[in-house]
């Protein structure tokens, strides 16, 4: 891995878990220090309960507070982020477990990241800069150049978490076209103040230029506030230093009793919207800002880059076992028409008449190759989408959530019937051991609780329906005959042949 970003990171946690060796260099000497991007949507949050983080994450942030703007150095109007979004405020129920969008500071998620990846065996080899990559067909050399020395590193593959200036993507030679945007520049600042309250957002802008615009937002479980400004465009950039925030802060909220104190971080970044035009070169994968650097706009950037690399890792796992090699085609073709999505903005839909979602939730890789939907009238839950999650009563008595029951398998089938039961039962004893197979029988195993998970997943009382459910969980088949025959044919794709049901 190259690069300890959002994106770096959980690929790596994503891959030691599964027993991958990895290493993973940086180039800079230290840990950064930024809030950066502080929203952590529904989706990952999933995605960091797969990884064990989610309590910590949890634990570390608090709900976006309340927007508020000011007018004649007075409170005007607030209101949540959901209404200012025009979506409606999240509700919580047994499908979606984190209904709402988490606030973190970025640096702080990446400290949550670290620790998980320690526990595994595995640290973040700092002053480490990949400098040259040969791609020799059979394995990778990277040249990475650490204290003066370099050292030439052989690996299987390279996932290129290098970040939106990706020193991998122009060794590739791979086009990053799109704009960067010179005359929308934001100066972003990690402040302490004296004389604001924590209970809200703020947001001042000038009378006479809405442009001029402050706002500054407390960080949660920290007393330090994000403070951003845009810049007046051809302005040359000022120093970074406290007094141009004290100075850009009174000039444009009207001299609001406000005492900036400290500065913790201070960065000035320009609107920067590009897609790279391919997401694998041979061994060399690209994730998160490597790949695209998508509008600001909904706080999508950093989610974005969390759910390429957790698409990706189970991929390479599955591969090094033994899997087939075109698995790994599945990462592009999933992925990036996504955040081509994106880069049209957010209320504008794509060729299949989707549009993106902010929660990312509805996220799905519908008709793609590893995707498929056998019925002749699929229901709401369809292959390619999110498995939502459900509650379950397991025979045992136990009462988990279908994502904690997914944490123990790497494939799960969820079986409604008897027939796909059996069909589930089948392939599972017909292979020998590698990945692990999962099968819930619904409505057997998990009786008081059918009702809910048939609604959730859209199947009607008495039919026979099964779900292949995918490690990054992600529905792979949806069945309703020939169980056996179409598992048996879906599994291999995915796996190393062989599966063995726990
Ligand atoms: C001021 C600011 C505010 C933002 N606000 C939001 C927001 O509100 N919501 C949102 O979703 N996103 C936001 N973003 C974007 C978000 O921070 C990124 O999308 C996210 O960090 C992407 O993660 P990444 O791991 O792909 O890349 P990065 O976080 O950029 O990490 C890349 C890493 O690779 C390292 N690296 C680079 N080259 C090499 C090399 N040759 N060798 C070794 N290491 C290398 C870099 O040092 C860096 O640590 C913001 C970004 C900025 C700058």
């Amino acid at each position: 891995m190259v690069g300890a970003g959002p994106a770096g990171l959980v690929a790596a946690l994503d891959l030691a878990r599964r027993r991958v060796d990895v290493r993973l260099i940086e180039q800079s000497a230290s840990p950064s220090t930024g809030s950066r991007a502080k929203g952590i949507q529904p989706r990952t949050l999933e995605v960091f309960e797969a990884l064990g983080v989610v309590e910590e994450v949890s634990r570390s942030g608090g709900p976006f507070p309340r927007w508020r703007t000011y007018r004649a150095g007075r409170p005007a109007r607030e209101k949540s982020i959901y209404d200012m979004l025009g979506i409606g405020q999240p509700v919580a129920g047994p499908a979606v477990p984190y209904p709402e969008t988490w606030m973190i500071p970025q640096w702080r998620t990446e400290e949550i990241l670290r620790d998980a990846l320690r526990h595994l065996g595995v640290r973040v080899e700092y002053g480490s800069a990949l400098v040259a990559l040969t791609d020799e067909g059979t394995e990778v050399t990277a040249t990475i150049r650490r204290d003066g020395e370099q050292e030439r590193l052989r690996s299987s593959y390279v996932v290129a978490a290098d970040g939106a200036a990706s020193t991998v993507r122009r060794i590739l030679g791979v086009a990053f076209d799109g704009v960067t945007r010179d005359d929308e520049r934001y100066l972003t600042a990690d402040v302490r103040a004296t004389g604001l309250d924590r209970s809200c957002w703020h947001n001042w802008s000038r009378p006479d230029d809405a442009a001029a615009r402050v706002s500054v937002c407390p960080l949660p479980e920290t007393d330090t506030f994000q403070f951003v400004a845009p810049l007046p465009p051809g302005q040359e950039t000022p120093a970074l230093v406290l007094a141009t925030v004290q100075r850009l802060f009174d000039e444009r909220s009207g001299g609001a009793p406000v005492t900036f104190d400290e500065v913790c971080w201070i960065t000035v970044h320009r609107a920067n919207e590009r897609l790279a035009d391919r997401y694998r070169v041979g061994r060399v994968f690209l994730v998160g800002d490597a790949a695209h650097a998508v509008p600001a706009a909904g706080g999508q950037g950093l989610n974005t880059a969390v759910q390429d690399s957790y698409n990706l890792g189970w991929k390479l796992a599955a591969v090094l076992a033994g899997a087939p090699e075109d698995l790994l085609d599945s990462y592009e073709e999933e992925r990036r028409p996504l955040a081509a999505r994106l880069m049209r903005g957010l209320g504008t839909a794509d060729d299949r008449g989707e549009v993106p979602d902010i929660f990312q939730l509805r996220n799905n890789y519908r008709g793609r190759r590893l995707s498929a939907e056998t019925r002749r009238d699929p229901g709401g839950v369809q292959a390619g989408d999110r498995a939502p999650d459900a509650p379950l009563s397991l025979p045992d008595g136990s009462r988990p959530r279908l994502f904690e029951f997914l944490r123990g398998a790497d494939v799960t089938v969820l079986a409604f019937g008897d027939e796909a039961a059996e069909g589930g039962h089948a392939v599972a004893g017909r292979h020998g051991s590698s990945a692990v197979l999962r099968i819930l029988d619904v409505r057997t195993e998990s009786p008081a609780t059918v009702d809910a998970v048939q609604e959730i997943y859209d199947v009607a009382s008495g039919q026979e329906v099964l779900f292949l459910v995918r490690p990054d969980g992600h529905v792979g088949l949806a069945a309703e005959d020939h169980f056996a025959e179409r598992l048996a044919e879906h599994l291999p794709r995915l796996t190393a042949g062989g599966l063995a049901r726990t």
